[in-house]
């Protein structure tokens, strides 16, 4: 057979994260336990009344299509939310209710890229941005970020160096994975203003808003101004906030006159999401708070556990996390690259970590450990970490 598939299909390489799972699925088939700080996945359930009202919903017989908006009564809910968190001022005909951040950014790309397009994406940057925008395609452009005592900050300079005719948006999240930053006010306005120089539409990643610790504070880059709103796209999900990776429920927040345009992509998406998982999402706003102040209860003391530790081991300096469940630390340059060196803390230590360098070239004497998982584990993967260490 000589039928072809899509030039996509044939460049879109594996998830990093995915790769580095599966070595650690080789290493324990050969009898090691690995700790394993790699995928970013909330190690709780979704809160109790968030699965009693999907259980409720199915009984009830809420099984048929929805508006490809998503139900009212969900997006009056997540209107209040937003409006109550994040210093919003949006409507429910403001909201798209969509099959994760993942059915969300796609949304957002296919809404706005065209093949002659160039996005601009900020490194250390979460790899998938760019599979998304190519899916369009569009083309994504990493503009790498420096550190400033350590953390990575926005130079919006070199944002705007990267700016071309073809430029039509910037991608980024706050609270940012990899690097456990929550971007500060005066960051934001720096993004925002090369937006509005060039008038480019922003897409601003929010799925981490709800996981801030200490005195961080989250800030919509869409509570800047209503000028700034207009041009902004939020995409986010109740993934990590509510702990709801597998249900699959997410929205975007956009200006009056873009939310029916996305609406129609998500109608071409999927239709619309699960009916009765947006019945549990209206649970989760309602009911969840409680459940959500817990985790982050508990957030805390891993963060605090995972940094203190690491920040003990020679060669490594680690900037206590703001917000997400990651801590990015930096490695001793001569110990060479990231990817090398989690190689060999897999298999030398048995410790599964994601290399800085899977999320650009900025990151490469880098490692994300991703902290959702007990204080216990943290302290025994630390504990092989510094042993490893030692020999490099
Ligand atoms: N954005 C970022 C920055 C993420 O880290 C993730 C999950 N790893 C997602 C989006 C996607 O999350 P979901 O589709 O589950 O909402």
């Amino acid at each position: 057979m000589t039928a072809q598939v899509s030039k996509f299909a044939q460049a879109v390489g594996g998830s990093a994260v995915v790769g580095m799972r599966r070595k650690a699925d080789a290493v324990e088939a050969s009898g090691i336990k690995v700790i394993d700080f790699g995928i970013g996945e909330p190690d709780f359930e979704a809160p109790p009344p968030v699965r009693e009202a999907a259980i409720k919903a199915i009984r009830d017989g809420h099984g048929n299509y929805v508006d490809p908006r998503g139900l009212s009564s969900l997006r009056e809910a997540i209107a209040q939310f937003e409006n109550d968190s994040h210093g919003h001022c949006v409507s429910p005909e403001q909201i798209v209710v969509t099959a994760g951040s993942y059915g969300a950014l796609s949304v957002v790309t296919r809404s706005l890229l065209d093949d002659d397009a160039e996005v601009l994406a900020l490194e250390p940057g979460w790899g998938p941005y760019k599979a998304l925008v190519e899916l369009t395609g569009a083309r994504a452009v990493g503009v790498s970020m420096d550190t400033q005592d350590d953390r990575f900050v926005i130079d919006a300079g070199r944002l705007e160096d990267a700016v071309t005719p073809r430029t039509r948006a910037v991608i980024f999240n706050s609270p940012w994975n990899p690097t456990g930053r929550v971007l500060s006010t005066p960051e934001l306005r720096a993004i925002a203003e090369v937006a509005e120089r060039h008038d480019l539409w922003i897409i601003a990643d929010e799925v981490y808003s709800e996981l801030i610790y200490g005195d961080a504070v989250h800030e919509s880059i869409a509570a800047l101004s209503p000028e700034v709103a207009a041009r902004t796209l939020i995409t986010t999900s109740f993934s990590k906030s509510f702990a709801m990776t597998g249900w699959r429920l997410g929205y975007c927040v956009a200006s009056a006159q873009m939310a029916p345009l996305l609406a129609r992509v998500n109608q071409y998406t999927l239709r619309c999401p699960t009916s009765f998982v947006q019945h549990a999402g209206i649970a989760a706003i309602n009911e969840g708070g409680p459940f959500v102040a817990a985790m982050l209860a508990e957030y805390t003391q891993r963060r605090d556990a995972i940094a203190a530790g690491l920040n003990a081991i020679d060669g490594v300096a680690c900037p206590y996390p703001e917000g997400t469940f990651y801590a990015f630390p930096a490695i001793a340059r001569e110990w060479g690259d990231s990817r090398d060196i989690a190689d060999r803390l897999l298999e030398q230590a048995g410790v599964l970590l994601t290399p800085g360098s899977a999320y650009g070239a900025a990151s490469c004497h880098h490692l994300r450990l991703s902290f959702a998982t007990s204080v216990d584990v943290i302290e025994e993967g630390v504990a092989r970490l510094r042993a490893a260490a030692a020999s490099f």
